[in-house]
């Protein structure tokens, strides 16, 4: 008998047990078709019929208005790093763009975009991804083609609570870790993408929801398949998309409406970040989240256990803990070390509360 899992993973994260048990169901047998969405034609009316669908909920969940085109991509949040530059860094003439530099994720996307043009970082570089440069000291360029940022920096747990102000210049956002996980206004944005695997569903389909006045500068070396112009105006069938990781986000998307949408997501989310924090918060330095309060993200908690550096045997034993419990996927990631507990729209309060009762008893036993 396999005793019950709690996953704490960074992604390829939980998925809702109702959406797998769907998924389960229907493998072999879609709706009475006798196939499989793995084996049906991205182009057959069935399939059409899944792609809208789950179009629509996501403009629904977000309220996506009308002048904006939604596309869902391959290439990951990675292939994002490249094809936003290759598509929006020729909107003027300088070919620049503005990067706020606040982790791994926006400091790879940076490094990308020199490739195709000048790349500003709005600050100076940070010598520890733990917090977020105050706004009035960034050093923002006009003449920009747009700013770009990450809104969760799954790595470090460095979370925007706010929505950067750039006078008039196009925003652009990776939220590939905590996309849904609360409401946002989307009209104040000029592109926004995320990746499926933490909050949405399953690897391999990378959403892309762009202003549609924003299409049409791409640079010639774009490849094809990230030419946004001929994906938006294809629906994105100019190739064969990820049919069924768009099929299961459906199923997410679907499990999000019916949980009361991303404002209760937010709730959700709020209260079981809370939980992990106040914990650290009073450990005495037991526990220690080295992100600064008012940026700690809601999504992935990192801390230290033993002292502000870690103990990196008192760690070991921490995850061997946790994996007696049952809960996997708590080990920070190799760059920051100590751990990092996801909590992704799946997660349940319940999920967060067996956490929180282990780092409790750990903390007792071990103080
Ligand atoms: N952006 C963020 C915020 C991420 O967390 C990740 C993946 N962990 C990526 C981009 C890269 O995504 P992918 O692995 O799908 O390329």
């Amino acid at each position: 008998e396999q005793k019950p899992i709690i996953n704490f993973g960074a992604g390829p994260a939980k998925l809702p047990q109702s959406v797998l048990c769907q998924a389960q169901k229907e493998l072999v047998n879609y709706g009475g078709l006798g196939i499989s969405v793995l084996e049906m034609s991205h182009r057959s009316a069935d399939f059409s019929k899944i792609l809208s669908k789950t179009e629509s909920l996501l403009r629904e969940l977000l309220n996506i208005p009308d002048n904006y085109k939604v596309m869902f991509l391959q290439g990951g949040g990675s292939g994002q790093f490249s094809a936003v530059p290759l598509n929006l860094i020729g909107l003027k003439e300088d070919k620049c763009a503005d990067y706020i530099v606040t982790g791994t994720w926006s400091e790879k996307a940076a490094k990308e975009a020199e490739k195709y043009g000048k790349v500003n970082v709005v600050h100076p570089k940070l010598d520890s991804y733990t917090k977020i440069p105050e706004p009035s000291s960034w050093n923002l360029n006009p003449a920009a083609s747009y700013v770009y940022y990450c809104s969760n920096e799954t790595v470090h747990g460095v979370e925007y609570n706010f929505v950067p102000e750039t006078n008039g210049v196009v925003l652009v956002s990776d939220m590939s870790s905590n996309f849904l996980s609360r409401p946002v206004d989307v009209s104040k944005y000029g592109l926004i993408f995320a990746g499926a695997q933490k909050n949405v569903g399953c690897a391999g389909v990378t959403v892309v929801i762009v202003r549609e006045d924003l299409i049409g500068h791409t640079l010639n070396e774009c490849p094809v398949v990230f030419n946004y112009k001929v994906q938006a105006s294809n629906n994105s069938l100019y190739n064969t998309p990820p049919v069924f990781s768009i099929y299961i986000m459906g199923l997410v998307l679907e499990w999000i409406q019916n949980s009361g949408g991303t404002a209760a997501m937010e709730t959700l989310n709020k209260q079981k970040s809370s939980m992990i924090y106040d914990i650290i918060s009073s450990s005495s330095g037991f526990y220690v989240c080295p992100v600064d309060e008012p940026c700690r993200s809601r999504m992935n908690v990192p801390f230290r256990v033993g002292k502000k550096e870690g103990d990196e045997a008192l760690e070991k034993k921490f995850l061997e803990g946790a994996s007696q419990r049952g809960m996997m996927g708590l080990k920070g990631h190799r760059s920051v070390g100590g751990m990092r507990a996801s909590l992704y729209n799946a997660v349940t309060v319940e999920d967060a509360e067996a956490l929180a009762t282990y780092m409790k008893d750990f903390l007792k036993e071990h103080q």
